[in-house]
């Protein structure tokens, strides 16, 4: 986005977005946490039926009325649907973002054609599943498309004319070594990509394995490498790290995902989506069938994971995913934000953290001496340790 385009954005808390769980994978990846089936005529069709009732159903409650900033499309694989069932789901949710439109697609999953359609339906800018460049990487992730493909899709998104797309890489693999991932990241950079995103990897298992959490000290300290290696060499390469696992050229940051860290609104279709949506957060049934009986009417809407949105709860998060971002947290913005939530509680917590040099707090002051602003940034050790920031904070 221009400067021009950021002067006239709205607060991202009073954005809102539209995410839409496309649950298809051609091969279902051993690593992976999300939920995904293959893409069958069958489950296609059955989804394409349920998305259309669950539209019916937020379109007759008023949700889908006023414009959207951003729209997402995550799986999964959305790319994994033919070009037509693409056009389907796109005319089924009506939607023209103001923004940002971003599809994930795998470098398998397209070609020029299919780029060129989602270019025509509007969408502008693409996630590019990569992971690595390295065939021993890919081969040790099980990933179902050569080392090849991803120059292949690379050359395709640029001649169709994507202006915006961004390379998801992954570090923590068995085997892998930090010069592979130096090779990954320079790869990355070299694609053209406006934005890199690089994540640890996970297992289905649900373990983390971001610096510390369920590791072993040598497989902490070893991961920490890795994110310390992407946190000095992608800002070199002119990527802006503007959270923890991802990195922009200026300008190119997602505003999906920045709406959703600062606590904007987002509306969830599909299986397994979630939404943070009017006073709760809900996430759909993470079942094809148990999603879609309850579209049909079959079984009664219950969302799973439900939490009321009350000033508490979105002070905490606001605090917690606003600390990932390298623009922190205005503890008096949020303390304005969210009038009832119980601020003081954290004090201790920021002291010891403050303290410990896992954060940095600036505070300005008016010329009375009355705090005006409070900003919270992680530290690089903060950045390396998040999820143990988190859990202080909790
Ligand atoms: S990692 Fe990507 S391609 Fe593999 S199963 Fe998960 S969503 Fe599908």
């Amino acid at each position: 986005m221009q400067d021009k385009d950021k002067k006239i954005l709205p607060p991202l808390a009073d954005m809102k977005s539209v995410y839409l769980h496309v649950p298809f994978c051609a091969r279902l990846c051993g690593y992976c946490r999300f939920y995904k089936l293959r893409p069958t005529n069958e489950a296609v069709d059955l989804y394409l039926e349920a998305l259309e009732a669950e539209a019916r159903f937020r379109r007759e409650r008023g949700d889908l009325q006023g414009p959207f900033d951003t729209v997402y499309w995550g799986g999964g694989t959305p790319a994994a649907l033919s070009e037509a069932k693409l056009a389907r789901a796109a005319e089924i949710l009506g939607l023209q973002p103001l923004r940002e439109w971003t599809v994930e697609v795998a470098p398998s999953s397209i070609n020029k054609s299919k780029l060129a359609l989602l270019k025509s339906l509007g969408v502008n800018r693409i996630s590019l599943g990569i992971q690595s460049f390295s065939k021993k990487t890919l081969s040790a992730l099980g990933r179902p498309h050569p080392a090849e493909a991803a120059a292949r899709a690379v050359d395709d998104i640029l001649s169709v004319g994507f202006e915006k797309f961004s390379v998801d890489l992954i570090f923590g693999v068995g085997g892998q070594t930090l010069e592979d991932f130096r090779s990954d990241i320079l790869a990355a950079a070299g694609t053209g990509a406006s934005h890199i995103s690089a994540y640890c990897l996970e297992f289905e298992n649900g373990t983390s394995n971001c610096p510390g959490r369920g590791k072993t000290p040598d497989e902490a300290s070893r991961e920490a490498d890795f994110m310390t290696l992407a946190m000095r060499l992608l800002p070199e390469l002119g990527f802006r790290q503007y959270e923890i696992s991802n990195y922009a050229k200026d300008g190119c940051e997602c505003l999906h995902n920045r709406i959703t860290w600062a606590m904007g609104s987002w509306l969830g279709f599909g299986p397994a989506a979630a939404s943070q949506w009017g006073a709760s957060r809900f996430k759909n049934p993470s079942d094809i069938n148990a999603w879609a009986d309850m579209q049909a009417g079959h079984t009664e809407r219950k969302f799973e994971d439900v939490v009321p949105l009350d000033d508490d709860e979105l002070f905490s998060s606001a605090l917690i995913f606003g600390l990932r971002t390298s623009g922190g947290v205005d503890l008096m913005r949020l303390k304005m934000r969210y009038p009832r939530a119980d601020s003081e509680r954290y004090a201790p917590s920021i002291a010891l953290l403050e303290r410990e040099n896992f954060l940095e707090v600036s505070t300005l002051r008016n010329p009375c001496g009355y705090e005006i602003s409070k900003i919270l940034r992680l530290t690089e050790k903060g950045r390396l340790n998040a999820d143990a920031v988190a859990v202080e904070l909790l």
